[in-house]
């Protein structure tokens, strides 16, 4: 019996270290698929097309909208984002765990459809880690970095609707908790219950 893969959704503002967190473990757990979402905006320096994100059109976005292609999607700081349906579909399907790592709107559409998904926020350790995360980035203008700080302070308060919190200070223990997260989730009972029947 093949048991349906766990799907983990992670939130937190832009400099809380989700992608970072997600590139450690994957380092250590190859068993997991990223969802590769796909957005509107422009690729940064080094992002590439099918790896970082699919990157389409608006034109393009909406049709995928239409075709019902995404399993949830969200505007974000005046672009698109979303996650296609069919491949975390697939890959759940086929028992594997999948992780998403998308933005709060997202991820409380996914708890909706999805009710066994299980939410993570990731938090810095303060403020100002934050904030200083995101300057030092360089990868976006000044008015940029303050429209994210933000959307952050928007989102932080969405945060007591997800059901765990991770705050990413040492990256290897972030990981370590991501791993424990997973761990928990595979042996809820709701995760069991077609195995203890057919036992
Ligand atoms: P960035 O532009 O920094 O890559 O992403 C901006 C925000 O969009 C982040 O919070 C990121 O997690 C979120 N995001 C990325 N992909 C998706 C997606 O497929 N759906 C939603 N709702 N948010 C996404």
């Amino acid at each position: 019996m093949v048991r349906k893969g766990v799907l983990l959704v992670l939130s937190g503002p832009s400099g809380s270290g989700k992608g970072t967190l997600v590139k450690e473990y994957t380092k250590k757990h190859d068993d997991v698929f990223v969802s590769v979402s796909a957005t509107t905006r422009s690729p940064r320096e080094g992002e590439v097309h099918g790896v970082n994100y699919f990157f389409l059109t608006v034109e393009e976005f909406k049709g995928k909208i239409e075709e019902n292609g995404f399993l949830e999607y969200a505007q974000f700081c005046d672009n698109f984002y979303g996650t296609p349906r069919e491949s975390v579909e697939k890959k759940l399907n086929e028992g594997m765990d999948v992780i998403l790592e998308i933005d709060v709107q997202g991820a409380l559409q996914v708890k909706k459809n999805c009710p066994d998904a299980v939410l993570v926020f990731t938090l810095p350790p303060s403020y100002e880690v934050l904030r200083e995360r995101l300057i030092g980035r360089g990868t976006e203008s000044m008015e940029v970095v303050e429209k994210r700080l933000s959307a952050a302070t928007d989102e932080i308060k969405c945060a007591e609707k997800y059901d765990y919190v991770i705050v990413n200070d040492k990256i290897e223990d972030a990981a370590r908790e991501l791993g424990a997260i997973f761990s928990a989730s595979k042996c809820k009972l709701e995760n069991n219950i077609d195995f203890i029947k057919e036992f």
